[in-house]
């Protein structure tokens, strides 16, 4: 399988050239050249098989530049009950007659991210070793991805990872799970700032290409195609569970930010899968909420960026979209570079309303998207422990109100469960009074050792610490 860039750039590329790479040269994304596809008898093979199996199946469609057995091996030790939780590693649940919710945040740090990243750091101390490489991680972080790539690359060899996130910014439980990590390869960065400050930090030492290639600087942000692959591996994982026959068509609703997680379906449903309609959930932060109901993408300045109690959605701009309109245009790369490039560098936006491949985003492609606001998810927190005592975190609750607005007779509704209640007990306090139950894994975590430096919001600082600690 190769790998293009969405801009049309003329190199082809293995997975695992990609795999440590960010962006394509030109700035576009990577996708496969084409989507394998899948049929019932395939279907019906992999109904039986194991989670772990289920992901080598998938993932071995898609990389034909690691040995079958060295992947397989991959696979099976970093799906496992162990890390995961349950045999099943996503368990569904039915809340209602027909919404079910597939939990994906049984992992190590309790959300989503988990399922990818800890796939991503096994490929990379496999791959670093084959190439007797090392990599220095360089990253921002607001909360879930943080900690999901400290404890993927936590002990591994040949990875060090430097977390930058916002003095005093996160959530004490989120402090708490990335700062208390005692592995020596894991660097905590608290800047004296905000989120963009850190983001910023990243980029200039990024657009540092000497700095960048004498330290081996490599990120793991949510673009990286190996993460988004390994999310496709849930939706057929969801799919099995919510039919009894491969015929059946299944909706999903997902509460997306930078539309990796949702891509990642769109993915499965090129593929073949029998995906009936993909919801596109957002909070106040409506880009692609926006987009999906108008045909207008536009990005949001700093004043237009809300911080709301679902933060992981909160976003200016998604940054995995371009793969998805690279599709709705019938990937012409020229059309994808006018959107992306001219329209975009010009007005920061982007209008198809008048053009006719909109349509398809809805009638081809499966798409409808939803939005939710602060009240919204106090009053589905409230109103699901109250039915089905049940307790979601504020991002589900986001998912399960636009789910509930998209339902089709006869077609199973499944909402991805993208973080555990314990992440966001302050918003669970605010809805229910009370703060959800604890795994006893994370009990006392807040009064752990904590290992963490302060920096200024300064580029300059930040590298001088990382010459520091790589030898
Ligand atoms: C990252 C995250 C999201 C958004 O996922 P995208 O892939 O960026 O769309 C939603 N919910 C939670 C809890 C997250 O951590």
């Amino acid at each position: 399988m190769n790998y293009l860039s969405t801009r049309g750039h003329p190199d082809r590329k293995r997975f695992c050239e990609i795999l440590l790479e960010g962006l394509a040269p030109d700035g576009g994304l990577y996708l496969p050249e084409q989507y394998p596809q899948v049929d019932t008898a395939t279907l019906a093979k992999w109904r039986k098989l194991s989670y772990a199996e289920l992901a080598f199946e998938i993932l071995s469609l898609y990389i034909d530049d690691i040995p079958p057995a060295d992947l397989k091996a991959i696979c099976a030790k970093t799906y496992t009950a162990e890390v995961f939780g349950t045999d099943e590693i996503v368990p569904l649940r039915e809340l209602e007659d027909g919404v079910y919710l597939e939990a994906l945040s049984n992992g190590p740090t309790l959300a989503f991210k988990d399922m990818a990243m800890q796939l991503l750091g096994n490929l990379f101390e496999y791959e670093l070793a084959r190439r007797g490489a090392e990599l220095n991680i360089l990253g921002a972080t607001s909360g879930d991805t943080g900690s999901a790539a400290e404890y993927a690359m936590r002990g591994k060899k040949g990875v060090r990872v430097f977390m930058t996130s916002p003095d005093g910014r996160m959530s004490p439980f989120q402090q708490a799970q990335m700062f208390s990590l005692q592995d020596a390869n894991i660097h905590n960065i608290a800047i004296t700032g905000v989120f963009d400050d850190c983001q910023d930090i990243v980029k200039a030492v990024s657009n540092d290409l000497a700095f960048k290639r004498k330290y081996r600087i490599g990120t793991v942000n949510s673009i990286n195609w190996a993460r988004l692959l390994a999310q496709v591996v849930y939706y057929f994982a969801g799919y099995f569970q919510a039919t009894a026959a491969n015929d059946k068509p299944v909706s999903f609703t997902v509460p997306s930010g930078n539309f990796g997680n949702v891509c990642a379906g769109h993915v499965a449903r090129m593929m073949g899968l029998p995906i009936h309609t993909l919801v596109v959930a957002t909070n106040e932060n409506d880009v692609l909420d926006e987009f999906f109901r108008t045909g207008v993408y536009r990005v949001r300045g700093a004043v237009d960026t809300h911080e709301t109690s679902s933060p992981s959605m909160d976003i200016s701009k998604a940054s995995n979209f371009e793969r998805f309109v690279f599709d709705l245009v019938g990937r012409d790369t020229a059309k994808l570079r006018k959107l992306f490039v001219d329209d975009l560098g010009l007005n920061g936006s982007f209008d198809l309303s008048a053009d006719p491949v909109f349509a398809q985003a809805a009638a081809r492609f499966g798409f409808r998207s939803g939005r939710s606001t602060h009240a919204d998810r106090l009053a589905t927190i409230r109103d699901t422990d109250k039915r089905f005592a049940t307790l979601v975190d504020p991002h589900t609750a986001d998912g399960l109100k636009a789910a509930r607005e998209q339902l089709s007779p006869g077609v199973p509704m499944v909402v991805l469960e993208t973080a555990l209640p314990i992440k966001f007990a302050a918003t669970l306090v605010e809805a229910l009074g009370e703060e959800p139950a604890r795994p006893k894994k994370f009990e006392g975590i807040e009064a752990l050792p904590k290992r963490v430096v302060k920096l200024p919001a300064d580029a300059e600082a930040v590298k001088a610490y990382i010459a520091e600690h790589c030898d």
